[in-house]
């Protein structure tokens, strides 16, 4: 398929970005991205099973328009899937946002002989690296653990 003629919309509910702003000025700067600030999504509209476009709603002005689209990518905000964890230890261990909390030199958690590695941690980057990294200080840390539980 060829995509070199399309336009992505990015529409986003603030007025502002949070991300890096040397990014966020190539995207302002971009002829093929039109970002519509302010604004959600109130609709999907398909015929024939496909998806034909979305209404969107600014929510400043409540002004309503109809976007053609043929494809759309959502993604609004992470949820740590930390539900796994009992109330309890949830209560013990997680943050105020469901991460879990780590000594980020060791990957240790609040409770002995639990470690815990990558996004859902509360290491402030989340990025393939930074877990795969976690993931070998854990290794090497649980390691440690376990020959100090032995002697
Ligand atoms: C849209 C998007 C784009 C991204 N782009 C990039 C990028 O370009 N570069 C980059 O470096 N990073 C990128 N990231 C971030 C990167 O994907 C993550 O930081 C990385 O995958 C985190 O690895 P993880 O192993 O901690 O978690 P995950 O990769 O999320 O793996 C967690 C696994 O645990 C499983 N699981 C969940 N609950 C349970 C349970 N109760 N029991 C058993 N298994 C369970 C899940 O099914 C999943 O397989 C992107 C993330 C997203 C969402």
């Amino acid at each position: 398929m060829n995509y070199t003629d399309k336009i992505v919309h990015l529409i986003h509910w603030k007025s502002e970005f949070e991300g890096d702003i040397l990014f966020l000025s190539r995207l302002e700067k971009s002829e093929r991205v039109k970002i519509h600030r302010n604004c959600q999504i109130i609709s999907f509209s398909g015929e024939d099973k496909k998806l034909v476009g979305v209404k969107i709603r600014n929510r400043l002005t409540k002004a309503v328009s109809f976007l053609p689209l043929d494809i759309v990518f959502i993604y609004i905000g992470m949820i740590p899937q930390t539900n796994f964890l009992s109330e309890d230890l949830r209560d013990k261990l997680v943050d105020d946002w469901g991460y879990i909390k780590v000594d980020f030199q060791t990957s240790k958690t609040l409770m002995k002989g639990l470690f815990a590695v990558g996004d859902v941690t509360n290491f402030p980057e989340r990025q393939l690296t930074t877990a795969a990294a976690s993931g070998t200080i854990a290794a090497t840390s649980v390691l440690s653990f376990l020959d100090e539980s032995r002697s």
